[in-house]
């Protein structure tokens, strides 16, 4: 018995730490991506252009014989050997895609082929950060993923909903042709630690305008809906996605839905009750609803959200007033 726990034991100890290739490692969702694995004494080499990225959210990581970055835009072929790509590079906020849009279609769809093409050439699992977007401005509310989604492959976010459309397609042909390992998460709005100030998405907008004093800014008439999940979630969602054996898109997100109005209202009372709220020009083809059934990752990933919206509000307001003011 000795004998075989020692082998055992020497086993452990020549395994090899898993190799993971972030891209986008230095954006939002990528540096909670690496926090986690790093955590887990895995090695991570972060890519990273740094368009909407920064390099303080991976900073404390910087120096560790386990991590290194990148400087490198996905739209150029790259050669690394990894075990596991996690694609997630990409701008991500409408201010972003909207103002580069050539930029954002083009970064999603040769980004996705490269790092396809690479995880084929060396015996990668991918996985690819897709969005809810794609189903665009839904007919049906939740959406699940046999849902083919209502989208304008002309209008001003065609750029990023077609381009993660098309880089869905490219993963499931080469899951096709030869067999790859890919996972699709589908993405729904995730809020948390450090978004942006500028970033522009609802949540830090609001958390930012409110804490400056200024009026929140509702577009439309804020009738409109978003289901907000917060990060921790979120990343859990993706590591078990990465280490299922489903091939076929998975919606992770926090199917609490609120109207944009009521979210405006929910920030500016914990922060100030005082504060107006002003309204603007709703922007072209923004989605009116918009929230995921989850019934597929409870069913197959025994994964759900744990945090609620309360919680995870205070606790990036908190970030917020520590990072910010
Ligand atoms: P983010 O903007 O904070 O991060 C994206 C990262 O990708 C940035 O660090 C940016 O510099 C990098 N990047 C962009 N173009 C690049 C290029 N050409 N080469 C190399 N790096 C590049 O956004 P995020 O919220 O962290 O989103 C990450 C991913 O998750 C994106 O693919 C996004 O589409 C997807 N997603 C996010 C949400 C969300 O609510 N945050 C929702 C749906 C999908
Ligand atoms: N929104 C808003 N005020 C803001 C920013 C956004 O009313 O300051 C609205 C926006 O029009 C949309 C929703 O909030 O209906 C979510 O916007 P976000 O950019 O966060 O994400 P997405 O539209 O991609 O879901």
């Amino acid at each position: 018995l000795s004998f075989k726990l020692k082998i055992m034991n020497n086993k452990i100890k020549n395994l090899k730490p898993i190799k993971n290739l972030v891209s986008g490692g230095a954006g939002f969702l990528g540096s909670h991506l690496i926090d986690q694995l790093m955590k887990k004494n895995e090695q991570v080499i972060c890519l990273d252009n740094y368009f909407t990225g920064e390099e303080s959210n991976i900073k404390k990581w910087i120096g560790h014989p386990n991590f290194q970055i990148i400087r490198h835009d996905v739209t150029e072929p790259i050669d690394l050997e990894v075990d596991m790509i996690w694609h997630l590079a990409s701008p991500a906020s409408p201010i972003h895609y909207k103002s580069h849009p050539i930029k954002t279609s083009k970064t999603i769809y040769l980004g996705t082929y490269n790092l396809l093409r690479l995880s084929r050439q060396i015996g990668a699992k991918f996985l690819l950060a897709s969005t809810s977007e794609i189903y665009g401005d839904p007919e049906v509310n939740p959406q699940d993923e046999s849902y083919r989604g209502s989208v304008s492959t002309t209008g001003i976010r065609s750029c990023y909903e077609e381009g993660k459309r098309i880089a869905e397609t490219l993963c499931s042909d080469y899951k096709r042709m030869y067999n790859l390992d890919v996972k699709i998460m589908r993405i729904f709005n995730t809020y948390g630690p450090r978004m942006r100030s500028n970033d522009g998405r609802v949540v830090s907008n609001f958390i930012f305008q409110a804490l400056q004093g200024k009026p929140l800014t509702i577009y439309g008439d804020g009738s409109q809906t978003r289901s907000f999940c917060y990060v921790d979630d979120l990343i859990e969602g993706m590591a078990s996605l990465m280490s299922s054996n489903i091939n076929s898109p998975v919606n992770i997100g926090n199917p609490e839905e609120f109207k944009i109005i009521q979210l405006a209202n929910i920030i500016k009372d914990i922060i100030n009750p005082n504060l107006d709220l002003i309204y603007k020009p709703l922007p072209e083809d923004d989605p009116s609803q918009r929230r995921p059934d989850i019934s597929k990752a409870r069913k197959y990933l025994q994964w759900q959200p744990k945090i609620n919206f309360d919680k995870g509000i205070h606790l990036t307001i908190n970030w917020f007033k520590r990072t910010y003011f």
